[in-house]
């Protein structure tokens, strides 16, 4: 292979950035322009014309999909196997570093990683002990709290709670829970990092030998970093060490997670030296989208301003449906992306984007009748599932029988008579006695703690385990996992759930035993047993929002895990007020430019067509909701769009000729948006909007009958219904 083949398919900017010499680089770009690309050739240039060592070079990506493809990409473009290249997230980079480091790190050896959904319930149970009232107190907030002072890089006792009331019940929380995880050696998220941070800032040694290891540390999505990442980036940097970082300002979308974008002006203040480098140029889109999401961009305040041109066509303009309701987004939906691949292109081509999760369930029913195969990243990941998660809970129980969250897990699952009481009197001598669960249910059995039928089930129970181990033993790893799921009863159990659900949990379960025979361990991880490879994979993976690899399917996923992706079909769905932007976000000026760049990413994943949807009434969360089109629709120059239907009561031009969208109470009034109610003359309608108050408020209706009407709220004597 030769040097230059590095520079082929790069122009003269990204070319300048590939072989930059100066002390950092900082690539500031958006959307498309070639940043992923440009850390992918630097790293090639860095090994072929520099001679770099693939050991001395560490690459951070926002996901692990993405880190398995830069590597993939970077092998095909130098010939070379880059087996000692370390390139992953900031999680799976630090969870490297914890499990080569872990006596230092103050854990154990077989210290359990948390996801979220396990951090949530070791919260609630860490409120249960201490008497908290839960409506008060809702686990899910102060797991919020707990996380966002670790991404701030602070312990529980290094919270300010001055005079707060809230905060200090908070941090209390976070002390206890903080303790708990300690002794039972549970590794969080965010803990994943800052235990990391600490690791390496209370080491010398250990900080030297990787700062001299390092010599080349790059960064994608650095727009997305939150504060422990930076530090852990600042805390690494050598004597010799350079930096690159790429991001874009406009694609900052993790700002509720802690990320900061200032962290990119931080970033040429703390690394003097750094050459900045601005790439123009978008390879990925065509000009209508481009220019699209660029009228889009341009109504945000903060930002440092950027234009993107491409030497693409202009493309097909953009469509615009809006739909009656979910259903009907959803039908057209599919439809389109069945007209697509009748034109022989492939479904995982395609990509239906939505503001939250709970959207997909709609726009699967439809995929499902229609027999297609598709896939879901995001939400409902593979390891996810809640029978996946029962079944790893047994693994992770066989593995080390401390494991408290596994073992609440899968106590009465399948059931087996082992009630809340019983698991409350074990829970309260395992805090008593200061250790875990397991043990506390050894003494109570020893000790007449239970009663005698709670006894019974759990002592059998516990030998079932204890067998299982001796089965297991000297097994394959594929073999250890389809004889536990055998022997659990889990099988058994969601045979007996009805229809589809349980035929899907049953195969779900066939398929980790799949993904069990297709496992790899990472190759630094030899000291580890496979079996705990396995489960911290599953762990780390159920953790991330993003996608696996699937031979052709359409793919369906948030639009935050969308995110350095693209597709040359794309259809983003929910394009409605309250709903994207989201609710919260509408008061908060800030919040609101946050969702307006979530809208310029969506739209920036597109290749070669776009497709907006909204409707018109929307079933979501169990709730019958109206709400208007999207502001960021009206953003879009309408000669770049085109109405796919008009039918519709809210269409574009009624809807802009309204001017600014209003929502909730109607003032002076006991209207309310979205409403139902009854007129005299024109039957059943929805009210979807208001101007004015007092006796010249008017209210515009949509009536089931006819079309959409305005009237004066004081005359038409609308009934609520
Ligand atoms: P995002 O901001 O969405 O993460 P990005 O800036 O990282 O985008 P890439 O994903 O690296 O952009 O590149 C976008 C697309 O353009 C890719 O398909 C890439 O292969 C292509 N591309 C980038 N640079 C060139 C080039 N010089 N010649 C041809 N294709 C290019
Ligand atoms: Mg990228």
């Amino acid at each position: 292979m030769d040097v230059s083949d590095i520079f082929d398919n790069l122009n003269e900017a990204q070319r300048q950035a590939v072989t930059s010499e100066s002390a950092h680089l900082l690539v500031l770009a958006g959307a498309g322009s070639g940043k992923t690309r440009v850390i992918a050739h630097r790293v090639a240039w860095l090994v072929k014309a520099l001679k770099n060592s693939p050991h001395s070079l560490l690459t951070v990506t926002f996901t692990n999909k993405a880190a398995n493809e830069m590597k993939g990409r970077i092998e095909s473009l130098i010939g070379q196997d880059m087996a000692d290249f370390w390139c992953g997230t900031f999680h799976g980079i630090a969870h490297r570093l914890l499990r080569r480091h872990w006596k230092e790190a103050s854990l154990r050896k077989e210290f359990a990683i948390l996801d979220s959904e396990d951090q949530y319930r070791v919260i609630k149970r860490v409120c249960k002990s201490m008497g908290l009232d839960e409506t008060k107190w809702p686990a899910k907030q102060i797991q919020w709290y707990i996380n966002k002072e670790k991404d701030e890089c602070r312990r529980a006792n290094q919270s300010e709670a001055g005079n707060d009331y809230f905060i200090e019940q908070m941090t209390k929380v976070y002390l206890e829970y903080e303790q708990l995880c300690e002794r039972e050696s549970l590794v969080d998220f965010g803990e994943l990092l800052l235990r990391t941070l600490i690791l390496l800032s209370t080491n010398q040694d250990l900080l030297s030998h990787y700062q001299k290891r390092f010599k080349h540390i790059l960064v994608d999505e650095f727009q997305d970093t939150n504060e422990v990442q930076y530090q852990l980036l600042f805390l690494l940097k050598g004597k010799e060490s350079s930096y690159t970082a790429v991001g874009d300002d406009d694609q900052s979308i993790y700002g509720w997670r802690g990320a900061k974008s200032d962290n990119i002006n931080r970033f040429t203040q703390d690394f003097s030296g750094t050459d900045i480098v601005r790439l123009e140029q978008n390879y990925r889109s065509t000009q209508t989208i481009l220019d699209a999401a660029n009228s889009v961009i341009k109504n945000n305040q903060s930002r440092m301003g950027k234009e993107l041109w491409t030497n693409q066509k202009e493309g097909e303009k953009i469509s615009i449906y809006s739909a009656y309701n979910e259903d009907d987004e959803a039908r057209y939906v599919v439809g389109t992306i069945q007209s697509w691949a009748d034109q022989g292109r492939a479904l995982d081509e395609t990509a239906i984007l939505y503001r939250s999760n709970a959207q997909s369930r709609a726009l699967e029913e439809v995929i499902l009748r229609e027999g297609l195969p598709y896939r879901i990243y995001g939400g409902q990941r593979f390891y996810e599932r809640v029978e996946i998660k029962n079944a790893m809970a047994y693994i992770r129980l066989i593995y080390g029988r401390e494991d408290d969250a596994a073992f609440e897990r899968v106590i009465n699952l399948p059931p087996r008579g082992i009630g809340t009481k019983t698991l409350d009197v074990i829970r309260k001598k395992a805090k008593e006695e200061n250790y875990s669960l397991w043990k506390a249910s050894c003494d109570l059995i020893k000790n007449d703690g239970l009663t005698s039928r709670a006894r019974g089930s759990l002592s059998r129970f516990m030998k079932d385990l204890e067998n299982l181990q001796t089965e297991i033993e000297n097994l394959e790893l594929k073999k250890v996992v389809d004889h536990t799921i055998q022997r659990s009863g889990l099988i058994e159990y969601h045979k007996k759930e009805a229809g589809e659900k349980g035929r899907t949990r049953v195969e779900n379960l066939a398929e980790l035993v799949s993904a069990a025979g297709d496992f790899e361990p990472e190759l630094e991880d030899e000291e580890t047993p496979i079996l705990k490879s396995f489960i911290d994979h599953a762990a780390l993976d159920a953790g991330e929002e993003q996608a696996e690899e699937h031979e052709s399917a359409i793919q369906l996923m948030t639009l935050h895990s969308a995110k350095g992706l693209e597709f040359p079909l794309v259809l983003i769905t929910g394009f409605e007020e309250n709903l994207f932007p989201h609710r919260l976000s509408i008061a908060e000026p800030g919040q609101l430019e946050e969702e307006r760049r979530l809208c310029y990413v969506g739209m920036t994943r597109a290749m070669e067509k776009l497709c907006i949807i909204h409707a018109e009434m929307r079933n979501l969360h169990g709730m019958e909701t109206f709400n208007p089109p999207s502001r960021f629709l009206r953003e879009i120059p309408p000669e770049l769009t085109v109405e796919i239907r008009t039918g519709g009561a809210v269409s574009r031009k009624s809807f802009e000729a309204k001017g600014i969208i209003v929502q909730g109470e109607i003032p002076e009034t006991d209207l309310v948006l979205g409403q139902r109610v009854v007129h005299e003359v024109f039957g059943e309608g929805v009210i979807l909007n208001y101007e004015g108050h007092g006796a010249n408020a008017r209210v515009e209706v949509n009536f089931d009958s006819s079309e959409t009407k305005w009237l004066m709220a004081s005359y038409a004597k609308l009934r609520p219904i």
